[in-house]
């Protein structure tokens, strides 16, 4: 499904080099549920915007379904990354003046999926996610919870393989966090592969497989046993 082959990224800062990825090799079966963990600025982000195809390797390989990713261009790019990936972040990034509704149904417009089709698939996952009595509402009128439920229902309309989260739950209170954690958990068991960046051991302990990353490398990949 996804593989990594001693990729590596490099940031020039100030005239410092800063290796963000450092020859990383990572191997992902589809439906696998893996959380990744580590010490702020060990490279958490990098790897996961570069799994999500938001990022660009400076070296190695990147396989996404069989297929090498790292000599795409740019539409090429946003073409795999529609209809494979769905990406959520800490932040929610919900465009504030759509409602709920709205934002949940800007990927199938931009798509081109027809009006009534929108309409059918956001309020199919509305129903699901528990947003019934807030569709019309737009993001500063919701809850933290709440965004960050249309950002998943906005992230998994186009049917994507896999979901990536970074910090998903680090701007939520504990109880809204866990929700959205068994939200994702419950996309995952419908055969969604699932990848969590956190910084909450509690939440990266729910995960089978658990990958540490420090300073830009992969430290430990464990499985629950
Ligand atoms: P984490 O998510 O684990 O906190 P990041 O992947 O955001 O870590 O960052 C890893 C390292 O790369 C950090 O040292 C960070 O400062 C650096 N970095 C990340 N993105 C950029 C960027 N766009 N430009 C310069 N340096 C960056
Ligand atoms: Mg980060």
């Amino acid at each position: 499904m996804i593989e990594l082959r001693e990729v590596s990224r490099i940031f020039t800062v100030g005239g410092q080099e800063v290796r963000a990825m450092d020859r990383i090799s990572l191997t992902i079966e589809p439906g696998e549920y893996l959380s990744i963990m580590g010490p702020s600025g060990s490279g958490k982000s990098t790897l996961l915007n570069t799994l999500g195809l938001l990022d660009t390797p400076d070296s190695g390989s990147y396989f996404l379904e069989g297929k090498d990713v790292t000599s795409l261009d740019d539409n090429q790019l946003a073409a795999t990354r529609s209809r494979t990936i769905g990406f959520i972040f800490q932040f929610f990034h919900l465009i504030p003046r759509l409602t709920a509704q709205q934002n949940i149904e800007l990927p199938l417009l931009l798509a081109g999926v027809a009006r009534r089709e929108r309409n059918e698939r956001s309020t199919r996952l509305i129903e699901a996610f528990g947003l019934g009595t807030r569709q019309h509402h737009k993001p500063d009128e919701l809850s933290g919870g709440q965004r960050q439920r249309v950002a998943i229902a906005r992230a998994v309309i186009n049917e994507p393989a896999v979901l990536l989260a970074d910090e998903p739950t680090g701007n939520l209170d504990r109880h809204s966090g866990g929700e959205i954690i068994e939200l994702m958990e419950d996309l995952n068991r419908k055969g969604l592969t699932l990848v969590v960046v956190t910084h909450d051991p509690e939440i990266g302990e729910r995960a089978q497989r658990r990958i540490r990353v420090v300073d830009g490398r992969i430290a430990s990949d464990t499985q629950r046993a």
